[in-house]
């Protein structure tokens, strides 16, 4: 009889204690291009089972431990990025959340900074095309709130989904155009070291990558060096120009002195244009050291610069760093947390100098900062890196094919 007691204690304790785990959620709200889920205590985050489906595509959220506040908690939720956003209890203590974006997108979720409470999503940078019997004036209000939106995109850090763009649909193949990638440095020159690794092995070992992705979507590739091997800066843009290529990538690694090494991380993609930027400008001198040694002092900087500064390749080459970057990032947060987006800058970086053609130079991340170190020597990471190059160069051909057909 004692056993079947302290059973039976057992027993309405666990319930007790199991009623007592179950979070409330208080309310739900569309709030800078984001729901907002506040619960009654702190939630755990990671218990979130996160899920797409497709035919219409869906970011699907099931949240184990949860309770509706009453009835009307998480209804009539609209935004313009979705067309529905639904939010019921799925099971007795299980909430479950569904957006219909009709489209992909990389969705990242997060508990915002300094509350244990709240759990973000952040809904699609893309707006879904409202129906054709919509007013003229409905569609107008769309356009304004699209701009809002995307100003708020660029306010917001570490959790911006600016890049998370849709994956494209329509990809251009390559049909055996000629692209050049660009290790940066080599030979002697090691380029930026950071805990013993050096960026030319990393930038070497990258490029091989890019070049079996490229050449998987029927590009024709063309690497400034196979090895580990010195070339002058000016000689990879004329390797590239005697080619008759269709782009020209460079790629390399970032890096700042020890203070800083725990701060500077992220993406850069660069395409050649005088700066006043600082920082760019300190970025593109440590990239030219190199062929500064050796340059003739004949050799005008300012005259080369100017004349390519002149052509209508800077248009281009900015347009080929804007999907560069965005499919680099949109690859690298699928399946990392904290990628930091350096965006899309301009430098008079030496190496894109003379390139008669969209040329871009990509800083992968910064060899100085640990944590970012080890993944970029990770080859996991260095496929996503290459994955996200690639498309993004046949992104930026589809687009100008698109352009040409209209
Ligand atoms: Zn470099």
């Amino acid at each position: 009889m004692k056993r079947i007691l302290l059973l039976w204690v057992l027993l309405c304790s666990f319930v007790v204690l199991h009623a007592a785990s179950v979070a409330i959620l208080e309310k739900a709200e569309v709030k800078k291009g984001e729901l907002r889920l506040h619960f009654n205590k702190t939630y755990n985050k990671s218990k979130i089972h996160h899920f797409t489906l497709r035919h219409p595509y869906r970011e699907i959220f099931d949240i184990p431990h949860a309770r509706l506040k009453n009835r009307y908690t998480g209804k009539h939720l609209h935004s313009v990025h979705c067309r529905s956003i639904r939010v019921s209890q799925y099971k007795p203590n299980t909430v479950r959340v569904v957006l219909e974006t009709g489209r992909g997108y990389a969705c990242s979720p997060y508990r915002p900074l300094l509350s244990y409470k709240s759990y973000h999503i952040p809904l699609p940078p893309f707006t879904i095309k409202p129906s054709k019997h919509v007013s003229h004036k409905k569609t107008k209000t769309v356009i304004m709130h699209q701009r809002i939106s995307h100003k708020h995109t660029k306010q917001k850090s570490p959790h911006t989904y600016a890049y998370m763009m849709d994956i494209p649909k329509v990809y251009h193949q390559g049909r055996g155009e000629l692209v050049v990638i660009d290790p940066g440095h080599g030979g002697h020159d090691t380029g930026a070291i950071g805990g013993g690794k050096r960026e030319k092995d990393l930038v070497l070992q990258i490029a091989k990558r890019v070049e079996k992705q490229l050449k998987k979507r029927g590009f024709r590739v063309y690497m400034t060096r196979h090895t580990d091997i010195f070339l002058k800066l000016p000689q990879r843009t004329h390797i590239a120009d005697m080619k008759k290529a269709r782009i020209f990538v460079s790629i390399h690694a970032n890096s700042v002195p020890k203070s800083k090494r725990n701060v500077a991380q992220g993406v850069e993609t660069f395409y050649l244009q005088k700066t006043r930027d600082a920082k760019s400008q300190r970025i593109a001198a440590r990239e030219n050291a190199a062929v500064l040694k050796g340059a003739s002092s004949s050799l005008s900087k300012k005259v080369i610069i100017d004349s390519v500064l002149a052509g209508p390749k800077i248009v281009e080459s900015n347009k080929l760093a804007i999907d560069v970057q965005r499919r680099i990032l949109a690859n690298l947060r699928a399946h990392y947390r904290g990628v930091r987006d350096g965006g899309v800058r301009h430098a008079p970086f030496w190496v894109l100098v003379g390139a008669s053609r969209p040329s871009i130079l990509v800083e992968v991340g910064y060899i100085s900062h640990p944590r970012e170190r080890k993944r970029l020597f990770t080859p996991a990471y260095q496929e996503q890196i290459a994955k996200g190059i690639a498309e993004g160069v046949q992104r930026y051909l589809a687009n100008r094919k698109r352009e040409i057909e209209l």
